[in-house]
């Protein structure tokens, strides 16, 4: 059994949903266990849905709903010739029942609600993945979720409890290849021991392919993309990206630590346990190589990869009282730090000064000056970057330090870290 991952630019319209079609057709003869996202943007838009329900803002609400409804409207339009078939309904009931929710859910958890309602757009869209695959031939099977992958109650971060998880999938799951030739789930939910929905954070499906991969000893995974396969930089900001043929599992675990957002953090680990390859392949042209991340890491060094992130703000923390940055301060700092949800993406000190970087956008200036000014003198700088570069050399760096004033450098044998400025 073989695991795919389908995510929300791969079913963002009919076309999109037609290749998702070719693409499980090619793998005649296989049994897929296929995890599918939410379409297009429907997961932002789900986001909203649940502000405007928190905001009791019914207008707003109902629009969203409507608009997100004619959405999935258009494309089964597009997809079914007969406005008879039962998939028209069953989708205009998940919308009637998500527009009923206004009344019936005045919420008083935030974070339940979302995963109640965000869910519904995987519900959706492997509704129709299923029924459109039944209409062309392909025996699929749709399954929920909400039945199979167990978690706690930590809602819109929920940990999923493997034990249970594994025995679900062998009991729910895996008999039903003798029927069916693929099984269509949705990514990025889950459900507690009382049955209600959870979601794993966003971006969450590839995950789930990993949980499923797992659960099922799968013979590997694919999560097919609109890129060849895992870059070695984001093309958003560099030129001239190559891509890498293949990389080990502690490779793809440390890049997408420091940043990288081709798969899902969490998803590598679970593979990795059972050795089962991973491969990121392009919807657009299924039949290339992409790239196949394994236990080998002969090829780890080969190409250097570059992880920028932008919007980085460094501030630089000093003890007013001069004493030395020892064991007993650092731990106030981090004590500090976790009061203010701070996540850091890199830290330095010396005797007097601790240094540390965050997103700007995830940070409250005032509210951190204000949570240090008693014992710290607190300075910070804005506008910065952060540069990684895994498999680094003298060139490598050059490159990226062009018309750049680097503030910082932390070089490890394998990774060079460089926080910049604009000149
Ligand atoms: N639809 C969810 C999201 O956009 C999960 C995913 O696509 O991975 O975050
Ligand atoms: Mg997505």
């Amino acid at each position: 059994m073989r695991v795919f991952k389908f995510g929300g630019a791969s079913v963002k319209d009919a076309d999109a949903v037609r290749n998702v079609a070719s693409i499980v057709r090619l793998f005649e003869g296989e049994k897929l266990g296929v995890v599918v996202s939410a379409m297009g943007k429907t997961t932002n838009a789900m986001e909203r849905i649940v502000d405007a329900l928190w905001k009791r803002e019914e207008a707003e609400f109902k629009n969203l709903v409507e608009e997100r409804r004619q959405f999935h409207e258009a494309i089964l339009d597009d997809l079914f010739e007969s406005k008879e078939a039962q998939i028209f309904h069953e989708i205009s009931s998940e919308f009637d029942k998500l527009s009923a929710m206004y009344e019936s859910n005045v919420p008083d958890n935030y974070d339940f609600e979302y995963d109640q309602i965000v869910s519904l757009g995987e519900v959706i869209s492997t509704r129709i993945v299923d029924a459109y695959l039944n209409e062309q031939g392909v025996r699929s099977r749709w399954a929920d979720a909400r039945q199979l992958i167990r978690t706690d109650h930590s809602y819109r971060e929920a940990e999923v409890n493997w034990d249970k998880t594994e025995t679900l999938f062998g009991q729910r799951f895996m008999p039903h290849f003798e029927t069916f030739d693929v099984q269509i789930t949705q990514g990025f939910i889950g459900h507690t021991a009382e049955g209600l929905t959870t979601t794993l954070g966003r971006e969450g499906s590839d995950y789930t392919a990993g949980i499923l991969a797992f659960c099922c000893n799968a013979k590997d995974v694919t999560i097919w993309k609109d890129v060849p396969g895992m870059l070695n930089a984001d093309p958003k900001w560099f030129d001239n990206t190559i891509k890498l043929d293949s990389i080990s599992f502690k490779e793809a675990i440390e890049l997408s630590y420091y940043g990288a957002s081709v798969i899902h953090p969490k998803t590598v680990k679970p593979l990795q346990n059972k050795q089962i390859p991973l491969f990121v392949k392009s919807f657009i042209e299924p039949e290339a190589e992409g790239t196949v991340i394994q236990s080998s890491t002969s090829n780890d060094h080969l190409i250097p990869s570059f992880i920028f992130k932008m919007n980085q703000v460094l501030f630089s923390i000093t003890p007013k009282d001069f004493s030395f940055l020892v064991e007993k301060n650092l731990s106030d700092i981090f004590d500090r730090l976790s009061k203010a949800n701070a996540k850091i993406n890199l830290m330095q000190n010396s005797a007097l000064n601790f240094s540390i970087l965050l997103d700007e956008e995830k940070v409250n200036v005032d509210e951190m000056i204000k949570l240090f000014e008693d014992a710290y003198h607190i300075k910070f700088n804005t506008g910065l970057e952060l540069v990684t570069i895994r498999h680094y050399d003298q060139p490598t760096i050059d490159r990226v330090t062009v018309e750049k004033e680097v503030l910082l450098e932390q070089k490890t044998r394998e990774t060079a870290r460089l926080i910049v400025k604009q000149k």
